[in-house]
């Protein structure tokens, strides 16, 4: 018999991390980030292991002690650890700035990959082939990596900089940044502005991100007739469930169409939808009494809350009585951040880009990051990831980053963290 997917997917390694000697520091640094096994699954309560994060933290905090900058770690749950590191600057009353990352990473296939995905393997031509190498690891050492810089030149800045690594939002930050900014250590931080993760991009542009969609992920449980399974019984819960799945799907392919028909859309730009879970029955002959869906929808910003939900609503009635809908998560409307040049905090992001002659690229981020948790208390936070020329393989198999691109992704840092850092008091 074989393994069922999804335990293969959560196997932890047993390698440790491959050694090659003579590479840059920052590199290997990196690297040993990357081979901490941090999956995290479905809840705390998920059977299997639970992710390393004690390794994360043993990591950050000999980095922090490396740097010489003050190490926070508390627990935002058993197990859910949040690491803060503070740089305080020469005008700690002024508004600071956060350096989001999260610590988690999402499972792997292992038997899809080239390698282990947790050794920090290197292809010959430095290729950095790991879990977490674009999502989102490489970010947490760029922020590391360029304070330490910093500091060594020398440097200090008016505002502080909060260097944050967070637990668990790659399964809905219920443990992590919701958890986090509910406590009085957040607010002690008085953050102004927070960088947090963006997406590779196959170009040579980079995107930046200033929103995003809303992510709804909710379950809708259709109950019916059982019976025999060789009879035409009357209202089954299949047939229930095939009603909402033709509306559904064909509310996709609609959005899907809208999306391939402009090609100055991007994926941001539209809703959308997929049916990711489909659950019930017992046996071959007995027809089952109750079928569920699992749908993941993620509302663009452009679209009414309200109408996508009265939409939902009406295919759930129209499959027949009794059906429900379970949410798990629905985001509200993601606040816009401001990107026009007047905006002091854009000036100061742009104009690091520009230094680097980077072409930027704004959207709306598709998927959901943690700050989504964070624009609605009014903190102005920008998702941006330094990588360019690069497949975007976040979640992928043989996810990747050229040691190159992180290298060069330092001194990005360095100026974005500087020009942030001494924005003027507003
Ligand atoms: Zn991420």
């Amino acid at each position: 018999m074989t393994e069922p997917a999804n335990k293969r997917a959560c196997e932890e390694p047993t390698s440790k991390m491959i050694e090659y000697p003579g590479e840059d520091p920052a590199v290997r640094r990196f690297r040993e980030f990357l081979s901490v096994w941090t999956v995290s699954l479905t809840s705390l309560e998920s059977p299997g292991p639970q992710p390393d994060y004690d390794g994360a933290v043993r990591f950050l905090e000999r980095e922090a002690k490396d740097i010489g900058l003050p190490f926070k770690c508390f627990e935002l749950a058993p197990n859910r650890p949040v690491v803060i590191i503070s740089w305080e600057g020469s005008e700690p009353s002024l508004p600071s700035i956060m350096l989001n990352c999260h610590t988690d990473v999402v499972p792997v296939y292992q038997d899809k990959w080239e390698c282990d995905a947790f050794a920090g393997y290197k292809r010959e031509n430095g290729d950095i082939v790991a879990r977490g190498s674009q999502d989102m690891k490489c970010v947490g050492c760029w922020y590391l990596e360029a304070v330490r810089n910093l500091r060594a030149a020398g440097k200090s800045f008016k505002r502080s900089i909060h260097m944050t690594f967070v637990p668990d939002e790659e399964v809905g930050s219920v443990h992590g940044m919701k958890a986090l900014v509910k406590r009085e250590d957040f607010k002690q931080l008085n953050v102004g502005f927070c960088l947090d993760e963006g997406l590779a991009s196959p170009s040579d542009v980079f995107t930046v991100f200033y929103a995003e969609r809303s992510g709804w992920w909710f379950t809708i449980h259709c109950p019916g007739n059982p019976g025999h399974g060789s009879r035409f019984i009357e209202n089954t819960a299949v047939e229930k469930v095939r009603k909402i799945l033709n509306k559904a799907l064909d509310y996709r392919d609609a959005q899907e169409g809208k999306l391939k028909a402009d090609p100055a859309m991007k994926l941001g730009d539209v809703t959308s939808l997929n049916v990711t879970m489909l659950g019930g029955g017992i046996q071959w002959n007995v027809v089952p009494d109750a079928m569920s869906l699992g749908l993941d929808i993620r509302v663009t910003l452009s679209d009414s809350h309200q109408e996508v939900m009265e939409m939902v609503e009406g295919w759930v009635r129209e499959a027949g009585e009794d059906c429900t809908i379970d949410f798990f998560t629905k985001n509200v409307k993601s606040p816009v951040v401001c990107t026009d040049d007047t905006d002091p905090w854009w000036s100061a992001f742009s104009g690091a880009c520009h230094k680097h002659d980077m072409k930027l690229e704004k959207e709306i981020f598709p998927a959901a990051t943690d700050s989504r948790v964070i624009r609605p208390l009014g903190i102005p936070a920008l998702g941006f990831s330094a990588i360019n020329h690069t497949p975007i393989l976040l979640h992928d198999h043989n996810e990747f980053l050229n040691e190159r691109v992180f290298l060069r992704g330092i001194s990005i840092y360095e100026d974005l963290i500087s020009n942030l850092a001494s924005v003027d008091e507003q």
